[in-house]
């Protein structure tokens, strides 16, 4: 008899197990894998979204990696505009709803189940936060709208709210489509993940394109007439607009897995083990839904990013086929490109590490991207935090002209491997002047936090 794999969620978590799955066991005879996904796109790029509504990208299927019908091309039922309004873990079965069919419900049968049903933008109970005008950004057809209406209404005037990556991208593509954009954010600085004095470079870099940045200010309502949003009413101003985007970050889509009793842990994501199952027998979970840990604190955590739906995704669809994969956990490594300057960071902040109870001790320095006297060296600031004593690196954060960025990895190495700063000084990085100074920016930060000064 045909064994059935159900997957919940067709995107980076969903559709990267159900790949893997169909990697293991190639007979859909053997296995059949049904894919649910309520909205019209499958294996999409969110993170690309900031570059097709600056219009850096220019056709939205090239967010695309495998529509429904390539899916079905590698042999995986995808059925797109259909969504699971409940699982059965006792009775081994979803109940789907045909969104093109009129509302038409069926339970569908599953031997094995993969939740990876993402995350749900925060949305405010603001006065006005419905009206036309005012754009989300967490789906490809969020996306698609929002240039949408940049093409029609050519807006004037933007105000993006929330100061997070995804508010700072959004930021850069209206500031790209000649929008006069302001940012309004709750915090004292821009990106919150990063420490006070590395934010404080990314509002420099913001305000030096032109944003208006309010920090420390929130919005108390969306002034709306004819339905349409007209301005931005703040605790510090009023800012008229033609167009609001928000981004104020996500929480896991955790209702289907919540009713159907799967353990959802502390932080709210569904809680799984290394392997991603969960709670209920041969139901597994994927991506922004889930909860994670995190190997610094060795704590629980959440953090949605792509990369670990990507690998989580896998794991789940190994495991799914009888395989024994595990998801090592997470550093909160991530990048961000913010016009000029490139902004990441990996494990933890100088913050962040005294609020996880470690005595720690921070090194900044400032160098150039390639040899100074070398065409197009920009500059770049980076900053790594260690543990007292041991000289562990806890983490590091960058900002910094092109080529500054991607330098996190290796500093994410050597957090991940738990390396001593003196470690990261002596590691045999590559030098030429086109590519950096002689000593690497990240080499010089671990050379300050061994020998002071
Ligand atoms: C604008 C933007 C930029 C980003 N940039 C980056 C970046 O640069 N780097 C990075 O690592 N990450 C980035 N991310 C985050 C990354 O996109 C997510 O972490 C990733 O998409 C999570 O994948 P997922 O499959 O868990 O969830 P999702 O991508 O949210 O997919 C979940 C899918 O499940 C579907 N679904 C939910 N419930 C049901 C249901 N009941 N029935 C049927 N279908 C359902 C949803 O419609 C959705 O398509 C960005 C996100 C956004 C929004």
């Amino acid at each position: 008899m045909t064994d059935r794999l159900v997957v919940v969620g067709g995107d980076a978590g969903g559709m990267t197990a159900a790949a893997q799955a169909r990697r293991r066991r190639p007979d859909p005879g053997d296995l059949a894998i049904v894919a649910f996904e309520r909205g019209e796109h499958t294996s999409y790029s969110a993170c690309g979204i900031p570059y097709y509504v600056g219009d850096l990208v220019h056709h939205a299927d090239d967010l695309v990696a495998r529509t429904p019908s390539e899916h079905r091309r590698r042999g995986i039922e995808m059925h797109t505009r259909h969504e699971v309004t409940a699982i059965d873990v006792d009775r081994r079965s979803v109940r789907v709803l045909d969104l093109e069919a009129g509302g038409a419900e069926r339970d569908v049968g599953f031997d094995g189940l993969v939740i990876a049903t993402g995350a749900v933008p925060l949305r405010p109970d603001i006065d006005g936060i419905d009206a036309t005008g005012v754009h989300g950004v967490q789906t490809l057809a969020d996306g698609i709208a929002l240039r949408e209406m940049i093409d029609a209404e050519r807006p004037r005037r933007a105000v993006v709210v929330g100061g997070g990556y995804i508010g700072l991208e959004l930021a850069e593509s209206l500031v790209q489509r000649e929008i006069e954009v302001a940012l309004v954010e709750k915090l004292a600085q821009p990106m919150s993940t990063l420490d006070e004095d590395m934010g404080a470079l990314v509002a420099d870099a913001l305000q030096g394109v032109g944003v208006d940045l309010l920090l420390g200010v929130g919005v108390e309502a969306f002034d709306v007439s004819d339905g349409r949003v007209r301005a931005v009413v703040t605790d510090a101003r009023t800012l008229p607009t033609d167009l609001v985007v928000l981004g104020l970050g996500v929480v896991p889509e955790v209702g289907l897995a919540r009713a159907a009793r799967v353990r959802i842990g502390e932080t709210g994501g569904v809680a799984t083990d290394a392997g991603m199952a969960t709670s209920a027998e041969g139901v597994w979970a994927a991506g922004d839904c889930v909860e994670t840990w995190h190997r610094v604190t060795r704590k629980p955590t959440r953090i949605a990013l792509g990369t670990h739906a990507n690998k989580q995704g896998r794991v789940a669809g190994i495991n799914a086929t009888g395989g024994a994969a595990r998801f090592p956990g997470v550093i909160g490594t991530a990048v961000s490109k913010i016009c000029a300057y490139e902004v990441a960071r990996t494990g933890l902040g100088a913050r962040e590490a005294a609020a996880a109870g470690f005595d720690a001790v921070a090194a900044t320095i400032e160098s150039t991207t390639r040899a100074g006297y070398y065409p197009d060296a920009g500059p770049i600031t980076v900053k790594l935090v260690a543990e007292r004593g041991s000289g562990r690196v806890l983490g590091g954060q960058i900002v910094g002209r092109e080529g500054a960025a991607k330098r996190i990895d290796i500093v994410a190495t050597a957090v991940w491997n738990e390396m001593t700063a003196e470690e990261v000084l002596g590691l045999d990085l590559s030098y030429a002047p086109p590519f950096s100074p002689l000593w690497d920016p990240v080499l010089s930060a671990a050379r300050k936090l061994v020998d002071g000064g």
